[in-house]
């Protein structure tokens, strides 16, 4: 059985080129982080070498091997240090050439494609330009246009979605065994993507962290320039989180649309309902709107370089205060 939740078209697309003997040699899976590219890959190495009847049984010993990363013939390669380099494409490239050790089939998962170096990529290329038998690489990258159009163009690439929130809330709760009010938070906060959520619930710090990252906005609301302005500095010099920050502003700021706009479509942020429809009486439609295009130009500036700090400062000067 495919432990793969949703993603069924890309599981039956899988199923069926494996059922047909006819197996693209590289795959390229696309989406968000933490949406079930690298379970998905794993799950077609276990079904490509599984010795059960039912593939992939999840039961025998290839399959088991697979499911804890000591299978001789699947290997998973990722960025070291936040690059993937030529080494370690080279590496790929020699152990191609060899015959599979125990399993039908020798799969390379390599993680985060848009992390490797121009020179690795070219590298990997090669591999892809002449593939070997008995080989199926499986890369997943976040958005196509992050890889070479020479790398696309060799794989079939599968998109993946977000989940539907009720699949990530049922299976929270059936395979997770978290509580249903838990299940339901996570899952609103995770947009999707169920390994995010899973996570969420094994890691305390990661909502501790959203909590006080929320607390710190509210409290900006209510100050003034220099206050904005040295927060817009502290918050420069920490881009690994930036993105994560600016994420769940926006999540707040579309919540404050829906509640504004009289939506029923249930908010993100479930667990601060009140303090939401508090803060929509502050503020009009107008300012809400407003700030919500102002974060998404902030967004769109830095994914293109532009002036870290600069961006944020204006951004924050450009966060309304509360009328009341
Ligand atoms: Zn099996």
């Amino acid at each position: 059985m495919w432990q793969v939740v949703g993603h069924e078209w890309a599981v039956e697309l899988l199923e069926r080129s494996l059922a047909n003997g006819r197996t693209a040699h590289a795959y390229l899976l696309l989406g968000l982080p933490q949406i079930g590219k690298t379970t998905l890959a794993l799950n077609f190495a276990q079904a490509l070498n599984c010795l059960g009847e039912e593939k992939p049984c999840g039961q025998c010993r290839s399959c088991l091997k697979i499911a804890h990363g000591n299978h001789p013939d699947v290997r998973v390669i990722e960025a070291v240090n936040g690059t993937i380099k030529i080494d370690q494409m080279r590496a790929v490239q020699r152990e191609v050439a060899l015959s599979p050790h125990e399993g039908r089939w020798k799969v390379y998962i390599i993680r985060q494609m848009e992390r490797a170096t121009t020179e690795a990529a070219n590298c990997l290329l090669k591999t892809l330009e002449e593939p070997p038998t008995q080989v199926i690489l499986m890369l997943t990258a976040g958005e196509i246009d992050q890889l070479l159009p020479t790398i696309i163009s060799r794989c079939q690439v599968l998109n993946l979605r977000p989940l539907p929130i009720s699949l990530v809330r049922e299976a929270l709760e059936e395979r997770w065994e978290i509580d249903p009010e838990q299940a339901r938070l996570l899952a609103r906060l995770s947009g999707g993507r169920l390994g995010w959520a899973v996570r969420a619930s094994e890691e305390a710090a990661i909502l501790q962290k959203r909590e006080r990252c929320l607390n710190e906005m509210i409290e900006l609301m209510g100050q003034g320039r220099v206050e904005r302005l040295r927060y817009a500095q502290r918050l420069s010099r920490h881009p690994d989180s930036l993105r994560e920050v600016l994420d769940l502003w926006l999540s707040w700021w579309r919540d404050l649309l829906l509640v504004k706009g009289g939506s029923s479509t249930e908010v993100t942020n479930v667990d601060r309902e009140a303090t939401l429809r508090s803060q929509a009486q502050s503020y009009s439609l107008t300012q809400v709107r407003d700030f919500v295009k102002a974060l998404r130009a902030a967004v769109w500036q830095l994914d293109h370089n532009a002036n870290t700090r600069l961006a944020l400062e204006v951004l924050m000067l450009s966060l309304p205060a509360p009328s009341t």
